[in-house]
């Protein structure tokens, strides 16, 4: 085997020994795995000086810890009858919600609308449920949302917030090759509609540079030596959990043709003085501003949310509308009963917002993206790539894996500013 210094798809990106697979990145939102191979920035673009941020953990201003709703076969899209109730499942998106929200909404109420019913009931109210209502509202039906919680105390808001469409999604095997269809069907539909959010007051769908930053290139060695320290023993088939990095499915290259790829930043240019780099414009969500307007027009269009806690399915009945659209995220393993639901823990760390800074980067196991409500920190482990939180259900934060995550920036920038002096 070679050392080609760029390389494509799962046999890694640049330097994956300061960064991580392919995969992990695009876990991060940070790359898509398409954007591996990339070309080089033209000569005309220069890359803007980029401010350092107060990478110190005395800084931190709030740690969130999400559990990503993941099913093997990907999300549970099929329909039940509960008594007299039509039920429409749509949970199970992994680390992917955020980004396929709308598409998945477009293939339920689809299905409701064959229904012929006009009023609808639609249990949670994360970014699933609340886009799973407005495509229902869009398609002339009467809305109710049924919850435990709104958008702004759900697990959703305790996401990263940027395109990553096919983030621990499903597994490859299981989901199979019909499931390939639905994800580009989904993630098509769903680009398409952030689009429609663009430029709008508050920015709720924006759009910001990404610099993936390593100190050395990666080998083919190198990744091999990885994935062969990822893999568990025996696969999802014979333990009904995912045993290896590779087992996760990767579409991203199917819709290359929509999303920006990545460049290869000149030898020379690479920001904070660090060697390799690249940069890619991603998508991100801006919470705040995102889930005020949602609920805004979810309410303009006239839908009501009750605060509601259901326990088993059986309740359902009680409900006055016929046709539900089941949208409770990782919680259907609870009051659904439905085992086939994996926790993927995750945690992301707050610092205070900075407007002054308009990027987001990944260097050495930590991403960091500036968002309107905050410089959001995620450190990931480059040793178990995807397999990082899996079967982890525990919910509290862990404040030195925050600290972790923010040294690697504090490192990057006292080396940089001792280089500088
Ligand atoms: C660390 C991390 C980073 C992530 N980053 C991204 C990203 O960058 N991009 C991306 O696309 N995705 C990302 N995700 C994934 C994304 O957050 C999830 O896929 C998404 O939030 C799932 O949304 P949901 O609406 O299905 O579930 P939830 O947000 O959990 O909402 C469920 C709703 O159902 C209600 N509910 C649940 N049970 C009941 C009950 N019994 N009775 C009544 N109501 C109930 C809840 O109150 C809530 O309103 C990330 C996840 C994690 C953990």
């Amino acid at each position: 085997m070679g050392s080609k210094p760029f390389l494509t798809r799962r046999k890694a990106f640049i330097a994956a020994g300061a960064l991580g697979t392919t995969a992990a990145l695009r876990r991060q939102g940070l790359i898509s795995s398409a954007a591996a191979a990339g070309s080089e920035l033209p000569p005309y673009i220069e890359i803007p000086h980029l401010q350092p941020f107060l990478a110190d953990p005395n800084q931190i201003a709030d740690i969130k810890v999400c559990i990503r709703p993941f099913r093997a076969a990907g999300p549970r899209l099929d329909v039940e009858r509960i008594g007299d109730k039509t039920v429409f499942h749509n949970y199970g998106h992994g680390g992917s919600g955020w980004s396929l929200s709308w598409g998945s909404a477009n293939i339920v109420i689809g299905k409701v609308a064959t229904t012929l019913e006009k009023k609808v009931a639609v249990i949670g109210c994360g970014i699933i449920g609340l886009t799973s209502a407005l495509t229902a509202q869009r398609a002339g039906c009467d809305v109710t949302i049924y919850t435990r919680d709104t958008l702004p105390h759900t697990r959703s808001v305790r996401a990263n917030g940027s395109w990553t469409p096919d983030s621990r999604i499903a597994l490859t095997k299981p989901a199979g090759p019909a499931f390939a269809d639905l994800w580009e069907q989904m993630a098509r539909f769903s680009w398409a509609t952030y689009r429609g959010y663009l430029g709008l007051p508050g920015a709720p769908i924006d759009f910001s540079d990404h610099y993936v930053l390593s100190d050395k290139p990666m080998t083919t060695e190198d990744i091999e030596k990885k994935n062969a320290g990822k893999i568990g023993k025996g696969d999802y088939a014979s333990t009904g959990m995912p045993q290896s990095s590779s087992e996760f499915a990767e579409y991203s290259d199917r819709i290359t043709d929509i999303i920006p790829q990545a460049e290869t930043i000149r030898s020379g240019e690479v920001p904070f003085g660090v060697a390799y780099g690249k940069r890619q414009q991603m998508m991100m969500y801006n919470f705040g501003a995102y889930g005020h307007l949602l609920l805004s027009e979810f309410f303009q269009a006239g839908g009501k949310i009750v605060n509601r806690e259901f326990h088993s399915p059986e309740d359902l009945k009680s409900l006055p509308e016929k046709v539900v659209v089941n949208c409770p995220g990782y919680a259907a393993r609870e009051w659904w009963n439905d085992k086939s639901l994996i926790p993927v823990r995750g945690q992301t760390t707050w610092l205070p917002p900075r407007p002054d800074l308009r990027y987001g980067m990944v260097y050495n196991g930590s991403s960091m993206l500036s968002k309107s409500d905050g410089i959001m920190i995620q450190g990931f482990d480059l040793e178990l790539g995807e397999m990082a939180g899996v079967g982890n259900s525990f919910e509290h934060p862990d404040r030195s894996e925050s600290e972790r995550a923010i040294g690697v920036f504090t490192e990057l920038f006292n080396r940089n500013a001792v280089k500088k002096g």
